[in-house]
């Protein structure tokens, strides 16, 4: 074990070439800041038998639809979820979906 071949790598051989990643393109339109529908409303407290208003805020399906979709406050969205969960166990909502 005396004869150490000592080779250095070839610099080149390591980069591969990668395809230029295209430019990002400006937005066109500026995001519109949502307001919560409930807040405009005036709405303090959404209750589960307020059946309206926590349907509007689920799919056809059942789900609950997101914050980012709805534009709801973190506040009235954990009065949605709970409502709907509520409704769900009452069987006015479905659990699928
Ligand atoms: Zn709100």
């Amino acid at each position: 074990m005396e004869n150490k071949e000592n080779t250095p790598k070839p610099a080149e051989a390591a980069q591969p070439q990668r395809p230029q990643m295209a430019p990002r393109r400006p937005r066109r339109f500026a995001p519109r800041r949502k307001v919560c529908r409930l807040c405009a409303e005036k709405i303090d407290h959404v209750d589960y038998k307020q059946v309206q208003i926590v349907k509007s805020f689920c799919t056809d399906t059942g789900k609950i639809l997101s914050r980012r979709i709805t534009g709801a406050c973190a506040r009235h969205q954990r009065q949605i979820m709970r409502a709907v969960k509520i409704n769900r166990n009452l069987s006015v909502l479905p659990y699928n979906g």
